[in-house]
C-alpha cells in the first residue's frame, strides 16, 4: 500500500493501522519470521511526520498555534474508536521526558531547538521546528512497532500520477513519481494536505495588473514558502487578511528582518531593524482573530446542552436534508450563550441576579436572537461589560463610522487590547465558556454524516461561514502575537485600515485600499493577499491531486448537488473512500485531509478530548485493514506470497 504524502495525517493513519496489524497478526509472530505480508510506502519530498508544513527547514520564528500541552498524536481512553487505544506522550510530556534523558533515541541536533525543548512549558507555543522532532519520533516509533512481515519505508519523491494498471479501477495502481520511477500498489491513500492552485479570476487579474503597472503582488500562498524579498525596507504594503497567514507574514517581515521586542513596563516595545516594510492591514472584520485563552473555567464544567446527541439525531433522521443556517446555526448560537452564562452564573455568581437553573431554562426555550432574551439578559446581568452578544463577537466594528484613518487605526488597536484582557484575565473566564461551547459544537457537527447536509451547507455554510467563524473565535493566535502586533502598531510598522477593506488598481497610483466607513484611501505599490489558496482540486498545482480530480472525475462539484459554485474538493464517503463521479466508492483508493469533502479536523489534537482526528484516522485505518485483507487474503493467513503492497520498476525507454 502507498501513501501520497507523509505529513501528520498519513503517519497518524499509519499508527492506527499498525496498532491493528499488531493486534491481528502479532499472534502469528512465530510463524511469521521471514515472511513478507505487507509493504507500506510513504512518498513525500519532505521528511515523514513533519511533512511540508512542519518541516525543520523553515524559519525558527514560526510557531504552532496550539500550546504544547494541547498537542498529541496518541489515542487515549476518551477516544470512542474501534481500534486499539495506544497512549503516549503529548508534546510537552515528550519534551520533558527528553530533557530528563528518558528518550535516548531522540537526537535534537539543532541547539536552538534543544534549548527550546529544555525550557518548554505546557502553556508555551512551540516552534514548528521543535514539533518536527516530535512528529519524526512518532513516525520512527510507529515503524518500529510494525509486526513481523510488515515493512514501512519513506521515499523522498513526489507522486505525479496514479493510474489503474488495467482497464478498470481495480488494483494494482501504477504510481508514477517525479524521479521517473514507477511503483505498483494495491491500495493508495492520498494524504496530501493543503495545496496551491492556479490563480482564480480575481487573483489572475491582480497578477496581470501588477505586471502591467510594475507593482508587487504576493498572491495567496503558504507564507513560509512565499517569496517576500520584493517587499523592501520602508515600502508601504497593503495586507489583505488578518488571520493566521497574516500573523506568519508579520513575523517574517519584522523579527525575521532583524527587529526585536523588549519588555517595556507592562507591555512590549518593538525595536525596528530598519529593514521592515510598513504594513497596512485590513480585512472584512478589520480585526485579527481572537486571542488564544489563558483563563480557566472556575464554575460548572462544560457540556453540550442544546446541540445534544438527541437534537442531532432528530435532524439526521428526518426526511429533509440538514441546512446549516436554518437548522444548526441557531442551536450553536444558543450553545455559545449557555457556555458563556453558565460560567458567569456558576463561576462568578456575585456578578449576576438570579440563579443558574432558572436562567438556563430561559436560554433553552428562547431563541438566541429573540429581543426578549436580550431584555432578560439586561435584567440578570447588571454590568454591560458582562453581557455577551454574538454579533459583536463576530463583527466588533460593525455599525461604527470613523472620523479619519487615525481614528480607525486607534479603534482597532483598542479592540486588540480589550480582546487580550478578555481572553487572558481570569475574571473574564466566561469567554473560556464560549470557547468550550464552540469546540463542543465543532465536534458535534461531525456526528452529522456528510451526505445528510444539503448542497448549500456543503458548498458554502460549512466550509465558509462556520469554519471561518470557528477559526476566528477558537483558533486565533497566541496572546503574545497580539501583544507584538500592538507594539508594532506603536512603532509605526503596522497600521490598521478598518473593516470591509476593498482594494482596486489605479493606473499611476498602484493598489488603492479603502474602507466604506473610513474617510480617505491608502495607496501602495505592494499588496499581499494573506490567506491560504482556496481549494481547487481540478486546478491544483499538485499533479497527483489534479489528476485525481479530473482523470477520475471525482472532484465534488456543487452542481452535482444542484447548488451554484464549486467545492473544489475530492469527494469521499465518511470512511475515506474516494467516490467516483457517479458516487460509487473505489475499493482501493482513499483520501483524507483538507482537500476532501469530509469534515476538516486538522491532524494532531488536544489530549483527553475524544478528538475528531483520531475518530477519522482510526475509522480509515479499519477500512484500510479490511481493504488490504480483501485484496490479498494471503496477507492475513501468514503465507509468504509475492509481497503485497508495493512493487517498484523503472519504466522502459
Ligand atoms: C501554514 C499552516 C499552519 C498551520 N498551523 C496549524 C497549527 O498551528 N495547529 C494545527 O493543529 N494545525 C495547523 N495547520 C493545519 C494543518 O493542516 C495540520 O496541522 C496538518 O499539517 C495536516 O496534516 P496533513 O498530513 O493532512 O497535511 P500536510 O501537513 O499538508 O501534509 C501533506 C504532505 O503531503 C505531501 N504531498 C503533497 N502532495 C504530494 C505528492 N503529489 N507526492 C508526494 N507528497 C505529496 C506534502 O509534501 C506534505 O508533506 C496549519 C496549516 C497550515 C497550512
Amino acid at each position: 500500500m502507498l501513501f501520497v504524502g507523509a505529513g501528520p495525517r498519513a503517519i497518524m493513519i499509519l499508527e492506527r493501522l499498525v496498532a491493528r496489524l499488531r493486534e491481528h497478526w502479532a499472534a502469528d509472530d512465530a510463524r511469521e519470521v521471514g515472511a513478507s505480508r505487507l509493504h507500506i510506502e510513504l512518498v513525500d519530498p519532505h521528511p515523514p511526520g513533519a511533512g511540508r508544513i512542519w518541516r525543520r527547514d523553515q524559519s525558527p520564528l514560526l510557531k504552532l498555534n496550539s500550546m504544547a500541552r494541547d498537542v498529541t498524536v496518541f489515542t487515549d481512553d476518551t477516544c470512542t474508536i474501534e481500534g486499539p487505544i495506544r497512549p503516549g506522550p503529548s508534546l510537552i510530556e515528550w519534551a520533558e521526558a527528553w530533557s530528563r534523558g528518558e528518550l535516548p533515541e531522540v537526537v535534537i541536533d539543532d541547539e536552538v531547538a534543544a534549548a527550546e525543548a529544555r525550557g518548554l512549558r505546557g502553556d508555551s507555543f512551540p516552534t514548528r521546528r521543535l514539533h518536527s522532532y516530535y512528529l519524526e519520533w512518532f513516525f520512527r516509533r510507529t515503524v518500529a512497532n510494525a509486526p513481523p512481515g510488515v515493512t514501512v519505508r519513506w521515499r523522498r519523491d513526489t507522486v505525479t500520477s496514479v493510474r489503474p494498471a488495467g482497464a478498470d479501477a481495480d488494483p494494482p495502481h501504477v504510481v508514477s513519481l517525479a524521479s521517473g520511477l514507477q511503483l505498483e500498489s494495491d491500495v493508495v491513500v492520498y494524504t496530501l494536505g493543503h495545496n496551491g492552485r492556479e490563480p482564480d479570476t480575481a487573483t489572475a487579474s491582480l497578477l496581470d495588473a501588477a505586471d502591467r503597472e510594475g507593482l508587487v503582488y504576493v498572491a495567496p500562498d503558504f507564507t513560509a514558502d512565499a517569496d517576500l524579498t520584493s517587499l523592501a525596507a520602508g515600502d508601504d504594503v497593503i495586507v489583505r487578511g488578518m488571520g493566521l497567514a497574516a500573523v506568519d507574514l508579520i513575523v517574517l517581515l519584522t523579527e525575521g528582518r532583524g527587529g526585536r521586542f523588549t519588555a517595556d513596563g507592562g507591555g512590549l516595545r518593538y525595536i525596528p531593524s530598519g529593514r521592515e516594510p510598513r504594513l497596512h492591514l485590513g480585512s472584512r472584520r478589520g480585526v485579527p482573530y481572537r486571542s488564544k485563552m489563558s483563563s480557566v473555567l472556575q464554575g460548572e464544567p462544560p457540556r453540550r446542552d442544546i446541540l445534544t446527541p438527541a437534537a442531532i439525531s432528530s435532524l439526521v433522521n428526518r426526511r429533509e436534508l440538514v441546512d446549516f443556517d436554518a437548522d444548526v446555526w441557531p442551536l450553536i448560537a444558543s450553545e455559545l450563550l449557555v457556555g458563556y452564562y453558565r460560567e458567569l452564573f456558576t463561576g462568578h455568581p456575585h456578578r449576576v441576579r438570579g440563579d443558574w437553573p432558572s436562567f438556563f431554562a430561559l436560554l433553552q426555550t428562547v431563541a438566541w436572537d429573540d429581543p426578549a432574551l436580550a431584555a432578560a439578559i439586561e435584567d440578570a446581568v447588571p454590568h454591560p461589560s458582562d453581557r455577551f452578544d454574538i454579533p459583536s463577537l463576530d463583527r466588533p466594528l460593525a455599525g461604527l463610522e470613523f472620523a479619519d484613518a487615525d481614528a480607525a487605526h486607534l479603534s482597532v488597536r483598542e479592540h486588540i487590547a480589550t480582546d487580550l484582557r478578555l481572553r487572558t484575565q481570569q475574571e473574564n473566564s466566561p469567554a473560556q465558556g464560549v470557547f468550550m461551547a464552540a469546540l463542543l459544537s465543532f465536534l458535534a457537527l461531525s456526528e452529522i454524516p456528510t451526505e445528510r447536509w444539503n448542497a448549500r451547507s456543503r458548498a458554502a455554510s460549512l466550509p465558509v461561514r462556520w469554519h471561518k467563524f470557528f477559526s476566528y473565535v477558537a483558533s486565533g493566535p497566541p496572546a503574545h502575537r497580539l501583544e507584538e502586533l500592538l507594539a508594532l502598531a506603536d512603532a509605526g510598522v503596522v497600521r490598521f485600515l478598518g473593516p470591509d477593506v476593498e482594494v482596486r488598481v489605479e493606473p499611476g497610483r498602484g493598489f488603492v485600499a479603502s474602507s466604506p466607513v473610513v474617510p480617505g484611501e491608502k495607496a501602495a505599490r505592494s499588496l499581499v493577499d494573506a490567506w491560504l489558496p482556496d481549494s481547487g482540486a481540478a486546478v491544483s498545482d499538485n499533479a497527483a491531486l489534479r489528476e485525481l480530480a479530473t482523470a477520475h472525475g471525482v472532484e465534488l462539484r456543487v452542481s452535482d448537488t444542484g447548488f451554484a459554485g464549486s467545492l473544489g474538493r475530492i469527494h469521499t464517503d465518511d470512511d475515506g473512500r474516494v467516490l467516483s463521479a457517479h458516487g460509487a466508492p473505489f475499493a482501493t483508493l482513499f483520501a483524507s485531509g483538507p482537500f476532501t469533502s469530509s469534515t476538516e479536523s486538522g491532524a494532531f489534537t488536544r489530549p483527553a478530548s475524544n478528538a475528531l482526528p483520531f475518530r477519522q484516522t482510526d475509522r480509515l485505518a479499519g477500512v484500510l485493514f479490511a481493504a488490504i485483507v480483501a485484496v490479498h487474503p494471503a496477507a492475513d493467513t501468514a503465507v509468504a506470497v509475492a509481497l503485497p503492497g508495493v512493487r517498484a520498476s523503472v519504466p522502459g525507454p
